[in-house]
């Protein structure tokens, strides 16, 4: 087997273990605890996670909490959920918010250098001398403070003195770089706000690049891998742990992962499920984990896309049919196999004994040797499908009609003797014969026919709800459009139909996986019951997405 090219990441890696620059490497997935993942991030989570195992290395799970208006421990707890659920384990569990004094230590060494300073202007004053891209911005006189009077303030500010906005704390950079996240920025702010893990404890909280470099740094993250649009806060992240002399993590970009038909801004998908255009974060028509996971989607299969999607360094957009693509090829090989009936017509075997029922075995999945068979009761009145009999077949129809013979799966093969219908001219049922030396596996007929029918038995049939979905945008890119992106939401994005089961139908559990014959992959919906079993269509058998 050809041996797969390395990826511009593992290059870097493969480089700075070979020099010696690190003995190991370490990792990191860095979530901000404010929603539920989204497959964005099981890209980042693969990959980080992925690296770390490939090379014998290590990946830590830190939650970037230094924003406590936004963040909230349901987050955290369905963050830790879904990477596991994936498959990975972190090495430790970190909070930026564990290194709150340590970073307002750093922020004070500095001060102390002369490299940080309390400004008193407002953010719209801040914005303003910082100028733009192509005018040089200027310093005010609060840059001008000394060094003690800096940390005072900082301390005052930290004390709680002062009100959210009234000052903040500012690096001593370049207020002429080309860079504008150079000039000035940033360092603190003040916000009177209680925090999901330090409650009260803290009034002022670091911004993100003073805080993400530095816990990488702190940790000792040899590879600090990011999205493309962090590119210009790179500068940034090297003058702070050049600055205040601290382990040298270095920040690596690849391209962000987009999908079409769907959102991914954890912002937009909070408006999805704030104003009931979902059910919540885990309805199987969002692009989350939860809701790819209650859909029916394996761990396996969002591993396997996130290989094949690659590591790239230009944005692009990855179309859904490839995740769906995915999670065919893993479903085959491990879903059950089980006959459900959607939209009956009633076929009346007329030589079957009136009365008797037999068990028939069938496999539970061919694909899998290990699979085991279940039964499947036969007996005179079945269920088919009414879109497989057509009473005035074209050429070549291979399904039931007039005369026709075709095989129930597993079962016998039948012939159509007589079509029955009410006043209205409205077909009320089929009536067939059966061959009974056809038995599947034992049959001895020398018939040959062309089309196998799905069927249930209709004593036995168990009634379930089928929820089959479709892409939950109308456009490929909801988020390009003008507009409002919920304009262009799918008004037909789910349709729900009963369907009528074979009995081993009723031992399904959530972990389940079925594959219900000529209609597609199917799991067990959370929200079933002891009486109502409810199924969540993972994906169709066949490509319906193509162009
Ligand atoms: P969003 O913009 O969707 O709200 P985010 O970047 O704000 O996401 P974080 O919690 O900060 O969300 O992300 C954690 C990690 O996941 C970061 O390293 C981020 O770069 C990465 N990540 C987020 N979205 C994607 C994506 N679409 N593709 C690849 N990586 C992503
Ligand atoms: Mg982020
Ligand atoms: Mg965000």
């Amino acid at each position: 087997k050809e041996e797969k090219s390395l990826n511009f990441i593992e290059e870097i890696i493969e480089e700075d273990l070979k020099t010696g620059k690190h003995q190991s490497i370490l990792t990191r997935f860095p979530p901000e605890p404010n929603g539920y993942l989204h497959i964005g991030h099981a890209k980042s989570i693969c990959l980080n996670f992925g690296l770390g195992i490939k090379y014998n290395g290590k990946t830590n799970l830190r939650f970037d909490d230094t924003n406590p208006v936004t963040e909230d421990t349901e987050y955290v707890e369905s963050i830790k959920e879904d990477i596991q659920w994936l498959g990975f384990n972190w090495a430790n569990e970190f909070y930026a918010s564990d290194y709150f004094e340590q970073l307002y230590a750093f922020a004070v060494k500095l001060i102390e250098k002369g490299l940080a300073y309390v400004d008193d202007s407002t953010s719209e004053e801040i914005a303003k001398q910082k100028g733009t891209p192509t005018q040089p911005g200027s310093r005010n006189q609060y840059s001008e403070r000394s060094v003690e009077e800096n940390l005072q303030l900082f301390a005052d500010m930290r004390a709680g003195k002062y009100k959210d906005g009234e000052k903040v704390v500012r690096a001593k950079i370049d207020m002429t770089s080309p860079n504008m996240h150079m000039r000035d920025p940033i360092l603190y702010r003040i916000k009177h706000a209680h925090h999901h893990r330090t409650g009260d404890a803290w009034c002022i909280y670091p911004m993100y690049d003073f805080a993400h470099g530095q816990s990488d740094s702190i940790e000792k993250i040899t590879h600090s891998i990011c999205t493309l649009e962090f590119i210009p806060h790179r500068p940034l992240y090297e003058w702070c742990i050049d600055q205040l002399e601290i382990f040298p993590s270095r920040q690596y970009e690849f391209a962000r992962l987009n999908l079409n038909y769907t959102v991914m801004s954890k912002r937009k998908l909070l408006q999805l499920v704030n104003e009931d255009h979902v059910t919540g974060w885990d309805d199987p028509r969002m692009p989350t984990i939860s809701g790819l996971r209650r859909r029916g989607y394996t761990p396996e299969s969002i591993r396997d896309f996130a290989e094949r999607v690659g590591v790239a360094k230009r944005d692009n957009l990855i179309e859904f049919s490839l995740l769906e693509f995915c999670v065919r090829e893993h479903l085959n090989k491990v879903a059950f196999r089980r006959m459900v009936v959607f939209n009956p017509i009633k076929l009346v075997i007329t030589n079957y004994p009136e009365g008797q029922t037999e068990l028939l075995s069938s496999e539970n999945n061919p694909e899998d040797p290990n699979g085991g068979t279940r039964a499947i009761p036969f007996s005179r009145e079945i269920l088919i499908e009414a879109d497989d009999f057509m009473e005035n077949p074209p050429k070549k129809y291979f399904r039931l009609a007039p005369g026709q013979m075709v095989r129930l799966k597993s079962a016998y093969i039948i012939k159509c003797d007589e079509v029955l219908k009410d006043d209205a001219g409205n077909i009320t049922a089929i009536h067939c014969s059966y061959i009974p030396e056809s038995r599947s596996g034992s049959d001895t007929s020398g018939i040959h026919v062309k089309g196998t029918l799905h069927w249930a038995n209709a004593a036995t049939a168990a009634e379930v709800e089928v929820r089959e979905y479709d892409r939950l945008f109308r456009v490929e890119n909801p988020a390009s459009e003008e507009g409002d992106f919920k304009e262009y939401i799918n008004p037909n994005s789910l349709t729900v139909v009963k369907g009528y089961a074979e009995p081993a139908i009723n031992d399904a559990a959530l972990t389940d996986r079925f594959q219900f014959l000529r209609k597609g992959y199917y799991c067990l919906d959370k929200d079933s019951n002891a009486t109502k079993l409810i199924f969540n269509r993972t994906v169709t058998l066949k490509d319906a997405w193509a162009k």
